[in-house]
């Protein structure tokens, strides 16, 4: 190598150099889940190449995601952990939630847990194409964010419906349009109160409600992708998970479930296969303060824990086994890891919220989206429509006779902006 350094400047930088390659070497691998800690203690920083890097260029192949930054390539899927935990909330974690971006421009979100719209958000992609929604049940870590989804969506000027396919219940009212009819029943002053203030085209929710007890069922066909569901068995009948499938690439997701016949059958050889890998019984206890009875149940009867999710894997093989709705964190991912692994030996992920996954024929590379927490939702790449103020609900008088008008600030205001933007509105007369 070299270099117009001094020596002894040059031999510390090359020393830093060789450190930080070989840490960043080790994380790399120990994400893809090829390596056990003593492997990975392994890699000698000896047998690392220095390159030539230069002070100034952009790094071609970054170990990070910035959003906003990067194309998806024409045979690309990338897919964003916006929700891995569990249903309590928690600033780390929100709840369940997949984007799945393609090559050819189409969007996804499967589940839109509480707390993961602001994940979406930070993804920095327009919301004129995230209206395309697929629940998996109707349980409030996988659906507790669609009113934020939905009236954000109105408010960046998705000027289209949000168009949402989730399954039906043994019942009607434990399906998804009737969870979705209520919702906006729940929100009738919000929708008054938006009338002639924004333009509201995107209030509309289109409801594709499919059988649960299909197998296999194709629920979407559109732009070369594929998407069906099947049967999945969690907590009461009504639970399904997904299968994408485009470009000769396969996307599972279960959702929440317990280890079943169908996911068995149908997720085999899938190139990312996304499945719950619950909080153990022990955890529970110990950090929920859950009874030892209730503990045992919920994690090997109504989810899928650690271990048996490794089993799972076993069996369906995929390229790269995700596992999620678990509070990972430094004093938990141990236990898990040695749960799974005492099942599987695959490539596996424990996901964290913003793991990225860039899945190709070829590749699958796993890295962290960098957001940022001073984002602005990215705005509408459509003409924002104007809002109709005939449509607007108004006032009571009582309500409109406590106003205190300051018209010279309003005056001001309308001045003001109208010259920045070339505009000539008047202000109300107060
Ligand atoms: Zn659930
Ligand atoms: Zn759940």
């Amino acid at each position: 190598m070299e270099t117009k350094e001094s020596p002894k400047a040059s031999t510390r930088f090359s020393i830093l150099l060789l450190v930080g390659t070989a840490f960043a070497l080790g994380i790399a691998a120990d994400r893809a889940g090829l390596l056990s800690a003593p492997e990975a203690e392994a890699v000698s920083p000896g047998t690392v190449a220095l390159q030539d890097a230069s002070p100034t260029a952009a790094l071609a192949d970054r170990d990070v995601y910035y959003p906003g930054s990067e194309d998806i390539a024409p045979d690309e899927m990338r897919i964003v952990a916006c929700g891995t935990g569990m249903p309590n909330a928690r600033p780390k974690q929100a709840a369940a939630c997949w984007l799945v971006e393609l090559g050819n421009g189409d969007k996804f979100i499967f589940d839109i847990g509480l707390g993961s719209s602001e994940r979406i958000s930070a993804q920095k992609i327009p919301y004129d194409y995230l209206d395309k929604l697929f629940i998996g049940h109707l349980h409030a870590d996988h659906i507790g964010d669609l009113d934020a989804l939905w009236i954000g969506g109105v408010i960046s000027n998705r000027q289209g419906k949000l168009r949402v396919w989730g399954p039906s219940g043994s019942e009607t009212k434990l399906g998804t349009a009737y969870m979705v009819d209520r919702m906006k029943e729940m929100y009738s002053w919000d929708m008054a109160s938006r009338q002639g203030n924004v333009n509201t085209l995107g209030l509309e929710i289109d409801v594709t409600e499919f059988d649960y007890k299909a197998v296999n069922a194709v629920i979407y066909q559109e732009n070369g992708v594929t998407i069906r569901s099947i049967p999945a068995i969690h907590a009461v009948d009504g639970s399904v998970s997904f299968i994408l499938e485009w470009n000769g690439l396969k996307f599972a997701f279960s959702s929440d479930t317990y280890p079943n016949k169908w996911w068995m059958e149908y997720t085999k050889d899938a190139d990312l296969a996304i499945h719950e890998c619950f909080a153990p019984p022990s955890i529970m206890v110990n950090k929920q303060g859950f009874g030892v009875l209730d503990a045992l149940n919920v994690a090997t009867q109504v989810h899928t824990s650690p271990a048996m999710f490794g089993k799972v894997m076993s069996l369906i093989k995929p390229r790269l086994a995700v596992g999620y709705h678990v509070f990972n964190d430094f004093d938990t991912k141990p236990q898990i890891m040695k749960e799974v692994r005492s099942t599987y030996d695959g490539p596996f992920e424990l996901a964290v919220d913003y793991m990225v996954f860039n899945v190709t024929k070829d590749d699958i590379k796993v890295r962290m989206s960098a957001i940022d927490e001073d984002i602005w939702p990215e705005p509408s790449v459509t003409t924002k429509l104007s809002a109709d103020p005939k449509d607007r609900v108004g006032f009571s008088d009582y309500v409109n006779g406590g106003r205190q008008v300051f018209q010279d600030v309003i005056e001001q205001y309308y001045e003001a902006t109208n010259k920045m933007f070339g505009t000539s509105f008047d202000p109300p007369s107060p």
